[in-house]
């Protein structure tokens, strides 16, 4: 059974949150910035990709409502939402999860890597691709 699973059925204590039947949030033990939460379906889904319509929609919903709430107590300036899909992209627990984390200054990390420089050719192919 996996980290979260047995958070989901009480057998590893955390910081809940919010609870319902088929969500979960508790706080990250490793807390990048304070306040950093984890949203987390109940049923084992392993990434974005596994994922039902209606959970995910449900999942979305309670983290727009919990970054308020977390903006809010915690007085944070923004809030960045995080999620890590395969271990390619980082992700280290394979059930999936919506990393919520609230920002107080710009140090604290960045995105900002080495983009890709396409031409408007490459961007229109690629569009399409995707679109196709
Ligand atoms: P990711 O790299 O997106 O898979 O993130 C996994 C996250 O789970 C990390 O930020 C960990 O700190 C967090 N994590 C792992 N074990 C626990 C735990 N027992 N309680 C709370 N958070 C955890
Ligand atoms: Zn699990």
């Amino acid at each position: 059974m996996c980290v979260f699973c047995k958070i989901i059925n009480n057998e590893i204590g955390s910081y809940k949150i919010y609870e319902d039947e088929k969500i979960l949030a508790f706080l990250d033990i490793s807390q990048l910035t304070i306040g950093h939460t984890l949203v987390i379906p109940k049923k084992h889904y392993e990434t974005i990709l596994d994922l039902d319509s209606e959970t995910s929609k449900e999942i979305f919903d309670l983290v727009r409502k919990l970054s308020l709430k977390i903006v809010k107590a915690t007085g944070a300036k923004g809030v960045n939402i995080i999620n890590n899909n395969n271990e390619i992209a980082g992700q280290a627990v394979n059930h999936f999860h919506i990393h919520i984390i609230p920002r107080y200054n710009t140090q604290e990390f960045s995105f900002n890597t080495n983009p890709n420089k396409l031409t408007e050719e490459e961007f229109i192919e690629l569009a399409n691709k995707i679109n196709n």
